[in-house]
C-alpha cells in the first residue's frame, strides 16, 4: 500500500488579488517612476546585467570581454548570489582596477519589487516589475523543513489551458535569465537566506506565469545558477521545472539539464485533454509519456510528477481517476521502476469568469483513495497564504498582452455581467 502525504504543500500560486484596478493604476505609476528613476529601461542599458550569466558565461565575460582571470567570476556570483551585493565598490575582495571595469560594461539590476505581501502562515507574495508596463508575480511557501519558491518563466503565456487565469492574460515575452533569476534572488535576499549555511529557500519550482519550455535556454540558465553552489546551491532534485507538455523540449531538457520535472496531465483521455489543454493536438498522451519515459531513463531513479487539476464534474469522477491509473501504471511498467509517475491533485481554483468548478472534498477523497488502492502514489496539494489570496495555480502579474487573449476574455466577462478586473 503507498502512502499519501496529504498536507504536503508544494506550492501556491497567486490569484491575481494584486490586479485590480485601482491597483493596476498605483501598480503602472510606481513602475513608470522607479523605472524613470533608475534612468533607463528594462532594456535600454548597453551594460551587461551579471544577472543574466551562469557561471560559464560570467567565466567567459571576465576572461574575454574584461581580460581578467576566470576565476574572478567566482567571487563576484558569491558578493551577488551569497551576500546580496549589487554595488561593486563593496566588493572589497576585488582591486580598484577591476571594479572600475565591471562599472563601466556590466551592472548588476534585480527586478524592481513593486510591493509585496505576507500571509500569517509565512507565505509571502511579491510583485515585480520587469519593464514599465510589466510585472509578474511570485511566491515563496515556508512548510516544514522546506522553503519553495514559485517562479515565473514568462511575462503571461501563449499557451491557452481552459481552467488556468494566466491564459487569460495573454502573452507578452519571454523573461531574460536576469529576471527569472531575479526572482530567486528578491525572496533570497528578504529572507536572508545564506546558501550552504541558513537556507531559509530549499526548493524552487517553475510553476508561475509561463511556459518554461517556450522559454528554453533563459530557463536552463536560470536553473544553472539555481544548482550552482556560486549560486544559490540547490540540489537538482530540488529544481523543478513544470511543463504543460512541450515534448521535443523535454527531451531537450533531458540532454541538458538534470532538474526534476513535473508534467501538466490533467485527464488521461486525449479527448478531455485537449479540450483542457489544447497543446495535447500537436502532442498527445501517448506522444507525452513516450517524451516522460526517455527523461526518467536518462536519468535512473529519478521520477515525474504528473499535476492534475481537480475541476468539479470535469475531470473527477471514478472513471477519470481509473483512467489514470491505468495511465500511471504503464508508465512504471514502461520504465521498469515502482513510483516512476507519482500524481499532485490540485484541487481548482476559481477565478472570476471561468467556468470550472473546484471539485468537492468527497470528490477529492475517492479519486486519491482510488488511485492509492491502484498503487499510485498520490499527494493532494492545499493551498496556503488565504489570507492574501495565495492560491494555487493562478499567477497573474500585469501583462501588456500582443494577443487578442485579454481583450477577448474581457468580453465574456461584461457578458456575464461580471466586473472587469483582469
Ligand atoms: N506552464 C506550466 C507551468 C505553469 S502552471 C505548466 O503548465 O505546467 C503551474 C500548475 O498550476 C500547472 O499544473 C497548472 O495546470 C496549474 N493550474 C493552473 N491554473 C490552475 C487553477 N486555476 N487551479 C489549480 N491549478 C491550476
Amino acid at each position: 500500500m503507498t502512502t499519501t502525504r496529504d498536507n504536503t504543500i508544494d506550492i501556491a500560486v497567486l490569484d491575481g488579488s494584486f490586479a485590480d484596478e485601482a491597483t493596476q493604476a498605483a501598480v503602472r505609476v510606481s513602475n513608470q517612476l522607479a523605472f524613470q528613476a533608475a534612468g533607463k529601461t528594462a532594456s535600454g542599458s548597453d551594460k551587461t546585467n551579471l544577472f543574466d550569466l551562469d557561471r560559464v558565461s560570467l567565466e567567459n565575460f571576465f576572461e574575454e570581454k574584461l581580460g581578467e582571470k576566470r576565476f574572478r567570476a567566482h567571487q563576484v556570483m558569491k558578493w551577488i548570489h551569497h551576500r546580496y551585493v549589487t554595488d561593486f565598490n563593496d566588493m572589497t575582495d576585488l582591486g580598484k582596477v577591476l571594479r572600475a571595469k565591471l562599472e563601466l560594461h556590466a551592472e548588476v539590476r534585480a527586478p524592481m519589487v513593486i510591493f509585496d505581501k505576507a500571509s500569517s502562515d509565512g507565505t509571502h507574495k511579491w510583485l515585480l516589475g520587469m519593464d514599465p508596463k510589466n510585472a509578474i508575480e511570485a511566491v515563496f511557501i515556508p512548510d516544514k523543513g522546506r522553503g519553495t519558491l514559485c517562479v515565473s518563466s514568462q511575462v503571461g503565456c501563449a499557451l491557452n489551458c481552459q481552467f488556468c487565469s494566466t491564459a487569460t492574460q495573454g502573452f507578452n515575452r519571454n523573461l531574460s535569465t536576469a529576471e527569472i533569476i531575479g526572482q530567486v534572488w528578491v525572496a533570497a535576499r528578504h529572507l536572508g537566506n545564506v546558501p550552504h549555511q541558513q537556507r531559509k529557500l530549499t526548493n524552487v519550482v517553475m510553476m508561475g506565469m509561463g511556459e518554461p519550455l517556450m522559454n528554453f535556454d533563459n530557463v536552463v540558465r536560470a536553473m544553472s545558477i539555481m544548482r550552482d553552489d556560486l549560486g544559490y546551491g540547490l540540489a537538482n532534485k530540488r529544481v523543478t521545472l513544470s511543463t504543460a507538455g512541450m515534448v521535443p523540449m523535454i527531451d531537450r531538457l533531458g540532454e541538458e539539464s538534470d532538474v526534476s520535472l513535473a508534467v501538466s496531465l490533467h485527464a488521461a483521455s486525449d479527448e478531455l485533454r485537449t479540450e483542457l489543454v489544447p497543446l495535447n493536438k500537436k502532442y498527445p498522451i501517448a506522444e507525452l509519456m513516450a517524451a516522460c519515459q526517455r527523461y526518467v531513463q536518462r536519468k535512473p531513479r529519478s521520477s515525474i510528477t504528473f499535476e492534475y487539476t481537480l475541476m468539479k464534474g470535469v475531470n473527477d469522477q471514478p472513471v477519470h481517476a481509473r483512467q489514470l491509473a491505468r495511465l500511471m501504471r504503464q508508465f512504471d511498467n514502461a520504465v521498469q521502476m515502482k513510483d516512476a509517475g507519482k500524481v499532485n491533485l490540485i484541487p481548482f481554483n476559481p477565478f472570476p469568469g471561468t467556468r470550472f468548478e473546484r471539485s468537492t472534498e468527497e470528490d477529492i477523497r475517492a479519486f486519491q483513495k482510488l488511485l492509492l488502492d491502484s498503487h499510485v502514489l498520490t499527494m493532494v496539494r492545499r493551498t496556503r497564504g488565504d489570507d492574501i489570496d495565495a492560491a494555487c495555480g493562478q499567477l497573474k502579474g500585469q501583462v501588456m498582452d500582443r494577443t487578442r487573449r485579454q481583450a477577448d476574455f474581457r468580453k465574456t466577462l461584461q457578458s456575464q455581467g461580471i466586473d472587469d478586473a483582469a
